[in-house]
């Protein structure tokens, strides 16, 4: 049932920032995960509702000095068909192909896939891998602030994360990726489209004189949160792109995912998918 008493439908950053400053608020983005979720009963609204949908400044994507700036309000599509996106981070539009329906991609933005913290979330695997930051802004004594933090520090459970109630996401900011770069996104769900990953993989990193260089593993819906996989990372790093360096790696994985048992998978079989697509990644991708 709907608790809300105000719904509020602001248009800048810094309306939204005084309204969240005001609080309780509930922030509506595309909705594709929180009215699902109001309609099951698992999430209750505050008495605001704050649709952010009409904040221009939350749109776009940008290249600025070393970095790609993207709106949080930028929906799947957008990353689909974006070309700077398309030619400084592709893996960003090959995961957002493989992200729901097009109905839904037009509507879920990526600010809302990272606000709702689910260790399962499609796009948060290659942004942690890509060395993501989110900027979060509030307003205190009547001034905006910003805040930055690295994306693998975000989350701090399943569903939750360090987002305080009085802010707002606004951009993600990643690091332009160096040249050579190249990586993959995998994942898997027992149906081919329209599924929650079970296990999810993204790799970045490039070859350099025959060996793995600048390598950067992230791993999904294996553990409470989206993780890093720097014991894989540090079995590649700087050896030769070679079966044995790979066999490490594969060894490696075990150590950077602690997957359940629950009504999707088995945790077995987590860990075994996490294996087969990290190591379909590094073969196809990196040495095939
Ligand atoms: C049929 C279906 C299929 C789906 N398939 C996938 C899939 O394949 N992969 C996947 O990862 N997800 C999937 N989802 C989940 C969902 O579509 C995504 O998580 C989506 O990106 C959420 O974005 P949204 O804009 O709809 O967020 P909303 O539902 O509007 O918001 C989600 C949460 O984030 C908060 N929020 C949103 N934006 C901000 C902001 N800028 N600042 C602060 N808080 C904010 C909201 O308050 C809410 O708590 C699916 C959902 C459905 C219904």
């Amino acid at each position: 049932m709907s608790q809300i008493e105000n719904y509020m439908a602001v248009d800048s950053i810094e309306a939204a920032a005084e309204t969240l400053a005001a609080g309780p608020v509930t922030v509506l983005a595309g909705g594709t995960d929180l009215m699902l979720q109001a309609e099951a009963g698992t999430r209750t609204y505050a008495p605001t509702l704050m649709n952010i949908r009409r904040v221009a400044e939350l749109r776009g994507v940008h290249l600025q000095g070393g970095s790609i700036r993207i709106g949080a309000l930028t929906t799947m599509t957008d990353l689909l068909t974006d070309d700077i996106v398309q030619k400084h981070c592709p893996i960003l539009s090959q995961t957002a192909d493989q992200f729901a329906s097009a109905q839904i991609r037009n509507m879920a933005t990526l600010g809302g896939n990272i606000c709702n913290a689910s260790p399962a979330g499609d796009m948060l695997v290659p942004l942690i891998a890509l060395d993501a930051e989110v900027e979060l802004v509030s307003k205190v004594d009547g001034a905006l602030e910003t805040r930055y933090l690295p994306l693998e520090k975000f989350f701090t459970g399943p569903g939750a994360s360090d987002l305080r109630d009085n802010e707002i996401l606004t951009v993600i900011d990643i690091p332009v990726p160096g040249k050579g770069a190249r990586g993959a996104f995998r994942k898997f769900g027992p149906r081919p489209s329209l599924e929650i990953a079970i296990a999810a993989v993204a790799v970045i990193g490039r070859i350099d004189g025959g060996n793995f260089t600048d390598m950067r593993v992230a791993y999904g819906a294996v553990a409470p949160t989206p993780v890093r996989g720097r014991n894989t990372e540090a079995a590649l790093e700087g050896k030769p792109a070679s079966p044995e360096t790979i066999a490490a790696a594969l060894d490696a994985v075990e150590a950077d995912i602690s997957p359940i048992d629950d009504v999707r998978a088995s945790q077995w079989y987590r860990r075994h998918l996490t294996r087969a697509l990290t190591e379909e990644i590094l073969n196809h991708v990196f040495t095939g």
